[in-house]
């Protein structure tokens, strides 16, 4: 792997290679576990490029490469968890600062700023980012960022980056995209004028559900040295072990991708025209309304769906208590199918009138299509079905 350029190869093989040469002592082709804190140096100052692992770790350097690799980025930072990936990219602000945000975020996200950050001077306003001309009429003189999510959890609302990042650019304000429901296989919003990324590796990076982590990418040096900075001086960095999994999982990304998609395509089809449903909310449907934008952006049309199922409530809870093979979890993006109750569960915080306003109903429920085989996933639905 002698001077491996990531620019000169595709997103499969760099998920495999970039930033993880075979290792130089012995040979081996899986990165190692540096699980050290700190390293002992020749001669005062005569260290390798490392000195604490607050700092910088080779295993987290590594991964933060690779994921660099992959989202087109010069830049990656890899952080504790992706809420503490998100909370490095407001070291960018100061107090006085406002944010324009998208009305359905990641529910911890609107957590961390109205309860976190507000307290420190930064404020937010939420609009629905997918109308473009909505987040320009809540630019205000002070706006210096504009932080968005696409699609949106749980409704899977797509908002178009590129619009998006023609505003930003024209205004001089820094658009952020937490990018964790597409990944980067399926949308790089890089390559759409974004200037940084943001994810939950938790999610479909990582793949396996057994790591918590998160990181941020950009190809902008001033942010990316600011945040560089505050990574360290903040210290919620990755751990060794958890970046060793994290570069163990992203190396499937694509192939756990396509099947991941494509279970779902083909159970979206089913419940459409399941007679106990009412809605079916899934990007690749003709019937979706934003079905040609999320054609134009992202490369399949993700793991994810919501469905509403006829009879509220008690319908719902029913068909989650009898649906075999998918877990009852929050969560999503695993290689394992996932079912959850959005008003009950993640969205139980949110007030049932915005729950209401966005279209989260009592009997809206949201799949996270695993890896399974598809007849499988399809004979559970309809075994979770059969008791409503
Ligand atoms: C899970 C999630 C987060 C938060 O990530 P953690 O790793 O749980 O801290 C942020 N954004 C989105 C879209 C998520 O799904």
């Amino acid at each position: 792997m002698k001077d491996y350029d990531p620019t000169k190869h595709q997103f499969e093989t760099n998920a495999i290679h970039a930033g993880q040469p075979p290792d130089p002592a012995t040979g081996a082709i899986a990165f190692p576990i540096y699980q050290t804190s700190t390293y002992v140096q020749e001669g005062i100052g005569g260290h390798k490029g490392f000195e604490y692992s607050r700092t910088a770790n080779p295993t987290r350097c590594a991964l933060e490469e690779c994921l660099a690799s992959l989202e087109g980025a010069k830049y990656g930072l890899c952080f504790a968890s992706g809420m503490a990936a998100t909370s490095n990219v407001m070291t960018l602000l100061k107090a006085g600062d406002h944010v324009v945000c998208s009305d359905d975020l990641y529910g911890g996200t609107p957590r961390v700023f109205n309860r976190v950050y507000a307290d420190y001077g930064i404020e937010f306003t939420y609009v629905d980012t997918s109308f473009t001309d909505r987040i320009e009429a809540a630019i205000k003189p002070n706006t210096k960022m504009v932080f968005i999510e696409t699609p949106t959890n749980p409704m899977l609302k797509i908002t178009e980056i590129r619009a998006v990042a023609t505003l930003t650019k024209r205004k001089n304000l820094i658009l952020v995209v937490d990018n964790t429901f597409a990944s980067p296989f399926l949308q790089r919003p890089l390559d759409l004028g974004a200037d940084i990324v943001v994810h939950s590796t938790t999610k479909y990076i990582n793949g396996h559900a057994d790591s918590v982590g998160g990181a941020v990418l950009t190809s902008n040096e001033k942010y990316h040295e600011r945040m560089k900075y505050c990574q360290n001086a903040a210290g919620g960095i990755m751990g060794p072990f958890d970046a060793f999994l994290t570069m163990r999982g992203v190396k499937t990304l694509a192939l756990r991708m396509e099947r991941q998609c494509d279970n779902a395509m083909n159970l979206a089809v089913y419940l459409e025209t399941h007679p106990k449903v009412e809605k079916v909310i899934y990007p690749g449907l003709e019937s979706f309304p934003q079905h040609k934008i999320a054609e134009r952006q992202m490369r399949l049309f993700g793991g994810m769906i919501s469905f509403v199922i006829k009879g509220g409530l008690d319908s719902a809870k029913k068909m989650l208590a009898n649906t075999p093979v998918f877990g009852l979890a929050e969560s999503l993006g695993g290689v394992e199918s996932l079912i959850q109750h959005p008003a009950l569960m993640t969205h139980a915080s949110v007030p049932k009138e915005v729950r209401d306003a966005n279209g989260i109903s009592d009997g809206l429920i949201r799949v996270s299509a695993g890896i399974e085989a598809y007849e499988d996933l399809k004979r559970a639905l309809d075994t979770g079905f059969s008791h409503v």
